[in-house]
C-alpha cells in the first residue's frame, strides 16, 4: 500500500513536470503548484496498534478515538488521510520516535509529564483519563491497596507502571511491551490484574474474546492528561491546540469519543472533558 501511494505520487509528479514542460512560459509557477497538488504535505503520526477504541490497526486500516483526534488535527494542518503515515509508537518508544525524527506527532494515550516534557514537547490535553485496574469478573480486587503480593500487569514505559512502583512497592510488577499481552496473561491465570488507564482497560474488556471474562474496577487513582507529543523545539503547538479547540467546539470530539466508546463499558468523566488544551511553551 505504501508503495503504491509513492508510485503514484511520483507518477503524479513526473507528469507535472510533462505538462508544465510543454506548457511553457511561467514553468516554475505551475511546477511548484502542481507538486503541491501531486505531493500534498505529509505527517508521520505515531499511534497504538494493540488499543481498540483508540489506537488499533484493523488489518492496515486504523481505527480509534487517537487516530480520529489525528486525522482532525492533521486536516486543519492542511494533511489529508491519505498523506498521514501512520507508525506504531508503543509506550516505550514514544519519546525515542520523536527525538530520533521517526515521527511528527504522536497521539497514543500520551500523558502529559515533568519528565517527558524534559524530552519532547506536548499540545493539549485533548482527553482527561484516569489509571485504574481491570480483573477478572469474579475477583474481589477493589482497589491497589488489595494487590500487595499479587501479580498486577502494565507496560514499560508508561506512568502507570511508575505510579506501581513508586507508590505500591510490595506488589508483584510484571511488565509487557503492550496491554493487550498483559489481558492474554490474566486470561492465563498468571496474572490477578492489569493497570493502565480506564479507558484503554475498558476497550480491551469490550473485545469480543474477552466477553464476559474481565471487569473495570471503576476506582480511578491517578489523571491522566493525553496530550500530542511533539519533537522538542517543534513550531506545531500552537496550530494543534487550535485544531483540538475547534473539534471540541464543533462536536466533532463529542461524535469521536462516543463513537469510539460504543459497546464498551465506559462513561468518561465529564467533569474534566472535554479539557482545555493549555499554552504552548
Ligand atoms: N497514559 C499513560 C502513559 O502515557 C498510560 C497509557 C500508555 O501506556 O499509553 O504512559
Amino acid at each position: 500500500m505504501q508503495k503504491t501511494r509513492y508510485a503514484a505520487a511520483a507518477l503524479a509528479a513526473v507528469a507535472a513536470l510533462t505538462l508544465s514542460a510543454c506548457g511553457g512560459g511561467d514553468s516554475a509557477e505551475s511546477e511548484s503548484g502542481s507538486s503541491a497538488e501531486a505531493g500534498g504535505e505529509s505527517l508521520r503520526i505515531g499511534i497504538k496498534f494493540d488499543q481498540p477504541g483508540l489506537g488499533y490497526d484493523e488489518g492496515g486500516s486504523y481505527s480509534g478515538f487517537d487516530v480520529d483526534v489525528a486525522k482532525y488535527v492533521a486536516n486543519e494542518l492542511g494533511v489529508t488521510e491519505e498523506n498521514i503515515e501512520w507508525v506504531e509508537a508503543p509506550s516505550a518508544n514514544r519519546e525515542n520516535l520523536l527525538s530520533n525524527n521517526q515521527v511528527d506527532m504522536i497521539f497514543a494515550t500520551y500523558s502529559i509529564t515533568d519528565t517527558r516534557k524534559e524530552v519532547v514537547d506536548f499540545a493539549g490535553p485533548y482527553f482527561v483519563a484516569g489509571q485504574d485496574l481491570l480483573v477478572p469478573t469474579d475477583s474481589d480486587i477493589a482497589g491497589p491497596e488489595d494487590l500487595e503480593g499479587k501479580n498486577l500487569c502494565s507496560v514499560t514505559g508508561s506512568t502507570s507502571a511508575q505510579k506501581i512502583k513508586d507508590q505500591y512497592p510490595g506488589v508483584q510488577l510484571v511488565e509487557q511491551p503492550g496491554y493487550a499481552e498483559c489481558v492474554t496473561a490474566m486470561g492465563g491465570g498468571q496474572i490477578d490484574a492489569v493497570t493502565t488507564d480506564d479507558i484503554i482497560l475498558a476497550g480491551l474488556a469490550a473485545q469480543e474474546a474477552n466477553a464476559g471474562k474481565f471487569k473495570v474496577v471503576g476506582n480511578t487513582f491517578s489523571e491522566e492528561n493525553y496530550g500530542v507529543g511533539l519533537p522538542k523545539g517543534s513550531d506545531r503547538c500552537e496550530a494543534v491546540n487550535e485544531a483540538i479547540t475547534k473539534m471540541i467546539d464543533d462536536g466533532a470530539w463529542d461524535e469521536a469519543i462516543t463513537s469510539n466508546t460504543e459497546g464498551a463499558d465506559y462513561t468518561f468523566n465529564a467533569e474534566l472533558n472535554p479539557p482545555t488544551p493549555a499554552p504552548c511553551a
